[in-house]
This record gives structure tokens, C-alpha cells and sequence, in this order.
């Protein structure tokens, strides 16, 4: 039997920065400069979406059309 299918609708999640999906196995890459939070997201993590992004001097903000607002301090979560 083969169990090597996807198990789905758990956490679905999108790479900020490229828009594609994550794949549990398969590492992403991640922009070195966005890495230490310099560069702001493009994408919405949980949809994907495009997002409108504002760069302001003390930081950034990204804007989801269906999930909201994020800013650079909110990101800041790691
Ligand atoms: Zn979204």
C-alpha cells in the first residue's frame, strides 16, 4: 500500500516571497535580506494572494485583500 500520498487541508501555507506553496519536503528558499526581515513580503502566506506592500522608514506593511493587514513588527514572531 502506498502511503506516500498528500495529506491535505491541514496547514496550508504559501512562501511569502515567491507565492508558491509550501511543500513540507521540499525546503524553499528564502531571500537572504528577507531572511533578517528587510524585505517585506509579496505574497499572503495563507492564500497566496498578492498583497499590497508600503516600505516605510521604520519598517513595512502588507496588505491582504482577505486576510488583513501584516507589518514588519508583527512578522517579527520567530
Ligand atoms: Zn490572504
Amino acid at each position: 500500500m502506498d502511503i506516500g500520498g498528500i495529506i491535505e487541508g491541514r496547514e496550508e501555507r504559501y512562501n511569502p516571497y515567491t507565492g508558491r506553496r509550501v511543500v513540507a519536503d521540499l525546503a524553499d528558499p528564502v531571500p537572504p535580506a528577507a531572511a533578517l526581515g528587510l524585505e517585506p513580503p509579496r505574497y499572503c502566506e495563507q492564500c497566496g494572494r498578492r498583497m499590497v506592500v508600503q516600505v516605510s522608514p521604520d519598517g513595512w506593511w502588507a496588505k491582504c485583500s482577505r486576510h488583513g493587514t501584516i507589518d514588519s513588527k508583527s512578522a517579527d514572531r520567530r
